[in-house]
């Protein structure tokens, strides 16, 4: 059985150890320090749990690919949900940039995650089984090898249409950050998902935030993340400090998108959406 294991996503929990941690929230088997990552229940019988053998398969069906070749259908459970929720933000957007005109607020802006937010991972889970390793991981990620998340792409060239400034904000590290790039647009390695490229700055940052590390934060994470261990910021202090400092440099986050409660929570954003995943937690 799979425990943490400590990446540029945080602590990770897959399925295997989600369904531990229900049932051992207090045997130490998947007790991060300082207590569980995932406040839930304890079963009082394993009646109560899911089987992991079967909600893997469900998980499969839900991505109508039932028989695991990594392939999620354009017809499946998972693809409607997620172009559905595209689809209310595109509508929220859209209502927004009008009243936006008419009332002079900062330039509009929109903040996308990328992992299972932007570019699915569903091969990933399959390949490796919803056992998270960040060696095998790598290799999807430098190879541009994640397709777009149904629905996504439309909403976010739209928003580019209407003006909205097109900012991406990952847990990927900073080292990830040309692969990711390139899969998220369109550079001819791999998969081109088809975005439009991340929107300049107007103090001349590129809008695609990777992660960097420690010794390369800038103020505003230093500030954010001194508390946090080693200094090294948590998703939520990391994601929510990176708005802050959008925001400080004049913009309105009019929606953010994210597959994590940890990439919504944390303020500096009008409203929220949420993508569908039923893969993974990170706290
Ligand atoms: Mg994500």
């Amino acid at each position: 059985m799979r425990e943490f294991t400590r990446n540029w996503r945080g602590r990770r929990l897959t399925v295997g150890a989600l369904v531990l941690a229900l049932s051992m929230v207090a045997g130490g088997v998947a007790v991060a320090a300082g207590g569980p990552a995932i406040q839930t229940i304890t079963p009082r019988s394993a009646n109560n749990i899911t089987n992991l053998d079967v909600l893997r398969q469900q998980i499969r069906n839900y991505y109508g690919d039932p028989l695991g070749s990594g392939v999620f259908a354009p017809d499946s459970n998972y693809a409607k949900e997620a172009s559905s929720e595209a689809a209310t933000g595109a509508w929220w957007l859209t209502v927004v940039s009008k009243w936006h005109l008419h009332n002079g607020h900062g330039r509009p802006a929109i903040v996308l995650d990328v992992d299972d937010t932007t570019l699915a991972t569903w091969n990933y889970e399959i390949f490796s089984n919803w056992a998270y390793n960040s060696t095998s991981n790598g290799t999807y990620v430098n190879g541009q090898l994640f397709p777009a998340v149904p629905g996504m792409v439309g909403m976010v060239k739209k928003a580019a249409a209407e003006g909205y400034a097109i900012i991406f904000i990952t847990g990927r590290p900073a080292a990830q950050e040309l692969p990711t790039l390139g899969n998220l647009t369109a550079d001819g390695v791999g998969v081109d998902a088809g975005y439009p490229t991340p929107t300049t700055l107007n103090d001349g940052e590129d809008g695609l935030f990777t992660k960097p590390p420690v010794a390369s934060y800038p103020a505003y994470l230093q500030a954010a993340c001194a508390g946090d261990p080693n200094g090294s910021c948590t998703t939520v202090h990391y994601k929510t400090a990176t708005r802050a400092h959008i925001e400080s440099l004049g913009y309105d986050i009019v929606a953010s998108f994210g597959d994590q409660f940890s990439d919504l929570t944390g303020g500096f954003a009008d409203r929220t959406f949420k993508m569908p995943n039923p893969n993974y937690f990170l706290p």
